[in-house]
């Protein structure tokens, strides 16, 4: 039986025939074995799920759990960006090795092998584990194949095929480039006052780089910003102590939220404001607005997350949408 790491776009663990049925945003959909809606299928949503902090730190949990202790036998890569990351020398030199401890830091996955190496994974927009036997049929998507002494496999699945993975020699430092996890308790309001005083850049796209705040995406800074009742549109340096005490308490309800129980099943139903254009607002009933930052969909509440200081009402709140 094999088993995807299952962070919402999947059918569920253990059975792929099990079809689920959850809500993403407002729309019911229903989750295929092939892990794409019938919905998704029809049209590109903008809800397709990147993988963000609790789905990675989710998936790390199910590795961990697999493969902690676990010898490595072999390692195979099938997809030809891999096959350039990774010589074919570094791949054979994993045989025999065993593996210490599996982590999360942001949403980058670092499998520490005992004699210091490091593999490190990212899923980008669409990888996943898939946890099963040696003798199982491989998934379609399947990018690389770690074999374990004993029969245990885990492939790494991506439709997309943009997830990265590379070997670190022991004497290499890793440098993620990361800031602070959410729940670091070296995370303050005044910590995150001067990592944002010179970014003259709205809010929104400050925290999807990962050297202000570690681990957060798309989906989760349009939450946590609904949550604090910040405009997404607000230059990430001007917001005062105030907002960025309710930000940080914010985006840590957020993430708590996401990463809790039985996640894949009621996840989606918990969103707040992501994909819900045209909505009515949780709080307040307004239409929920959407719009374009750098490229990425931003979704928001155009009368509470609207500017409130006197100071800043030079710019006019947008009209709701009827
Ligand atoms: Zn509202």
């Amino acid at each position: 039986m094999q088993q995807h790491s299952s962070y919402g776009r999947r059918a569920g663990p253990a059975n792929r025939l099990v079809r689920l049925r959850l809500s993403v945003g407002s729309h019911r959909v229903k989750f295929t074995p092939s892990g794409k809606s019938r919905q998704q299928q029809q049209r590109q949503l903008p809800s397709t799920r990147v993988p963000e902090l609790p789905e990675v730190e989710r998936a790390v949990g199910l590795l961990r759990d697999a493969i902690e202790g676990e010898t490595l036998e072999r390692v195979e890569v099938l997809h030809a960006a891999l096959k350039r990351r990774l010589p074919r020398g570094v791949l054979r030199a994993l045989s025999g090795a065993r593996v210490r401890t599996v982590q999360r830091r942001g949403k980058h996955q670092l499998i520490h092998l005992e004699d210091g190496r490091v593999i490190h994974v990212h899923f980008r927009m669409n990888g996943d584990w898939v946890i099963g036997r040696s003798s199982e049929t491989l998934p379609r998507f399947a990018r690389a194949v770690f074999h374990f002494a004993g029969g245990k496999r885990v492939v790494l699945e991506d439709s997309r095929a943009l997830s990265t993975l590379d070997v670190h020699a022991p004497d290499v430092p890793l440098e993620l480039d990361l800031g602070p996890e959410p729940f670091d308790p070296a995370l303050t309001a005044t910590t995150l006052r001067a990592s944002l005083l010179r970014r003259r850049i709205p809010i929104k796209v400050a925290l999807l780089d990962q050297r202000v705040v570690a681990g957060l995406g798309n989906i989760y800074v349009s939450e946590s910003l609904w949550r604090a009742k910040i405009d997404p549109r607000e230059t990430a340096a001007s917001l005062d102590p105030t907002q960025l005490r309710r930000l940080l308490v914010a985006i840590r309800a957020v993430i708590k939220r996401a990463t809790g129980g039985r996640y894949t099943q009621t996840h989606a139903a918990r969103l707040d404001v992501y994909d819900r254009e045209g909505k009515p607002c949780r709080r307040c009933g307004m239409a929920i607005d959407r719009v374009v930052q750098s490229g990425r969909s931003t979704y928001y509440c155009p009368r509470c997350q609207s500017v409130p200081r006197s100071a800043s009402t030079n710019r006019a709140p947008r009209r709701p949408r009827s």
